[in-house]
């Protein structure tokens, strides 16, 4: 199978299972430039609506990756910056279910869940994933790092407004990093705006894979703990994930398509090379390493791949 440039995996999702990821974004374009970012730096930071690509270009895609009856449980539209900056958002999730019965998720950092135009176009997905990783502006210019005038009152206000119309499944984000949004402050501040929002899951996340910014570190297991004991959450780190999976058939390749979106550290790939019954997986590793488009990564003890 040819490479793609909009269908990538399945990857293995925490919360989802296997998700067939659908990226309408050009890479690293997002409205937030998060310390905490798996991509790495935002260096298109970019609040303006755009029809990056034709829908029917994707939906080609689509059809093309389907046709191999890959296995997957859901298709995630989460781009390599913001989905919700693609104008053609809602053509393609309704494009995307007449072609399939699985369910169809967008992952969203929820900047622009104030605008109707989004609020219309994200009602017809099954599950919208929407992140709240701040309580105020200060946290918001400290974590997201949001594009110009976009305003923590507004975009939080924006989010309490859709879940209230919304009647699909919404999943909830938060990412507590260390000493910064972890404290008993900042969780009480959190279980009051949670109080407004009409969610039906409610995850906590910590940065487990190479953050934009060095000094970005988890929070340990037992503050971990507590959040989830305080804010009634679920934590994404204690959720088992399956394996990666690719339709691509060299190995290589099909590494390397993966690790565009999504990390890979040395385990997970030797993981996904084994699932393949794969005889050279050293030599596999040894050209990713030699590869210049690759990062490695050295993060907390594990080599990490990721495109740069
Ligand atoms: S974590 Fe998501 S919202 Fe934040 S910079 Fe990266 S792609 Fe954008």
């Amino acid at each position: 199978m040819k490479e793609m440039k909009y269908i990538f995996g399945s990857v293995p999702s925490r919360r989802m299972g296997l998700s067939l990821g659908v990226s309408p974004i050009p890479k690293k374009t997002c409205n937030y430039a998060c310390t905490y970012c798996q991509l790495g730096k935002t260096y298109n930071l970019a609040n303006t609506r755009q029809m990056f690509y034709p829908v029917q270009d994707i939906i080609a895609e689509f059809e093309e990756t389907i046709a191999n009856s890959p296995n997957f449980d859901v298709v995630t539209i989460v781009g390599e910056g913001e989905p919700t900056l693609y104008l053609g958002l809602g053509d393609l999730i309704s494009e995307i279910k007449k072609r399939t019965d699985k369910p169809v998720a967008v992952i969203t950092n929820a900047a622009l869940l104030y605008d109707e135009n989004v609020q219309l176009e994200l009602s017809k997905a099954d599950i919208v994933l929407p992140s709240m990783d701040a309580y105020d502006n200060t946290t918001y210019r400290k974590i997201n790092r949001p594009y110009g005038k976009l305003n923590y009152d507004e975009v939080y206000k924006g989010l309490v407004t859709f879940s209230e119309k919304y009647e699909g499944q919404l999943w909830l984000e938060i990412m507590l990093i260390d000493e910064v949004n972890d404290d008993e402050e900042a969780l009480n501040n959190y279980a009051k705006l949670l109080n407004n929002i009409k969610y039906d899951r409610l995850y906590l996340n910590t940065p487990v894979r190479p953050p934009a910014e060095s000094y970005v570190k988890e929070i340990n297991s037992e503050k971990m703990l507590y959040a989830v004991e305080k804010l009634g959450g679920i934590s994404i780190d204690l959720l088992k994930s399956l394996g990666f999976q690719s339709e691509i058939k060299d190995d290589l390749k099909a590494i390397l398509s993966i690790i565009k979106r999504h990390p890979m550290n040395q385990f997970e790939i030797e993981e996904f090379l084994k699932s393949r019954e794969c005889t050279n997986i050293d030599e596999i590793i040894s050209d990713l390493k030699k590869d210049e488009q690759v990062d490695v990564i050295d993060y907390k003890g594990y080599i990490t791949y990721r495109l740069k």
